[in-house]
């Protein structure tokens, strides 16, 4: 047993020796990454999210399943239990969307925090839902929202993070789509230099010269952050892929890389979604993705 104590801010003035003599000192180690608390200098066991009751990290491997947006109460009934269904402990949707055209369908709202909780409760199950003003935490609050969704979009919105960690519930912080790792853990250092470090890193595909798909899965990055960084990482194959067939061989490579779990958009009607319908699993389809991954081992847990 051994006790860590970071100090954080200005250190450059800090005489490492006097901390040294005093007693119970072992050892001091100067961290020279420009994000503290996220590193794994700071931290050497693995972060475990505790998702009212579903864990996330450590040996666990979790699948969050459901739609790009909550659009009805029907959709999101049959949503939870095909997400039930298939074995996953876990739900996602969006009730407000950070859409790129302002034209395009821009969520259902406040009324969607509530179908999407009575929907996820019938099983029993977490809710993620994105955040992107501070002025509706309260919704959030009354909806009794279990994690808290920072977009891509919102990667570098430090008043919005910060806002949101306050609340100490766990928050899923996706990577900008055109930040760099570092730009990634000072993000999420935010969340923790606010005393929360319940939080769910995304790797959810980035920006490069290939035009060939919507964004690239950055799996460098995800197998770094596993070594530089002591938080969770899932991976998003949907918002990386933009297409529903490449979704499950994206999964397989994000978990055999090491992902501590992924987040998978389903529809019960692609077709007629109102987000990100291309990218969208059916409950089949979904079902089937799981399959292959309890036939693969790959949920089973890590060493
Ligand atoms: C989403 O999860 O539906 C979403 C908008 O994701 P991102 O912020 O990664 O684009
Ligand atoms: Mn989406």
């Amino acid at each position: 047993a051994r006790t860590i104590i970071g100090a954080v801010g200005d250190v450059s003035k800090i005489d490492t020796k006097l901390i040294d003599a005093l007693p119970g000192v072992e050892q001091i180690i100067r961290i020279l990454k420009p994000y503290k608390i996220v590193s794994r200098e700071s931290h050497e066991q693995n972060t475990i999210i505790d998702i009212s009751g579903v864990p996330l990290g450590g040996s666990t491997v979790q699948v969050i399943g459901g739609p790009c947006s909550v659009e009805t109460q029907e959709q999101m009934d049959l949503s939870a239990k095909a997400v039930a269904d298939a074995g996953c402990k876990l739900m996602r949707g969006g009730a407000f969307k950070p859409r790129t055209s302002p034209y395009s369908f821009q969520g259902v709202g406040v009324e969607g925090l509530s179908m999407f909780r009575n929907a996820a409760s019938k099983y029993n199950l977490p809710i993620v839902t994105e955040l992107m003003d501070v002025r509706m935490l309260d919704a959030f609050l009354e909806n009794d929202v279990d994690v808290i969704q920072i977009g891509t979009r919102n990667m570098q919105n430090f008043d919005l993070i910060k806002k949101a960690a306050q609340l100490g519930r766990p928050i899923l912080l996706k990577r900008g789509m055109s930040a760099t790792v570092e730009e990634f853990l000072l993000a999420a250092e935010y969340c923790l230099n606010e005393g929360n470090d319940q939080v769910v890193l995304c790797e959810r595909g980035i920006r490069t010269f290939e035009q060939s798909t919507r964004n690239i899965l950055d799996l460098n990055s995800l197998a770094l952050i596993k070594e530089t960084s002591h938080l969770p990482i899932i991976a998003d194959p949907s918002h990386a892929a933009g297409r529903y067939d490449l979704v499950t061989p994206l999964a397989i490579g994000a978990l055999a890389t090491g992902a501590d779990g992924i987040i998978v958009e389903v529809h019960n009607k692609p077709d007629e979604a109102l987000s990100d319908g291309k990218q969208s699993l059916t409950p089949e389809s979904f079902a089937d993705m799981m399959k292959q991954l309890k036939d693969m081992h790959i949920l089973n847990g890590k060493a």
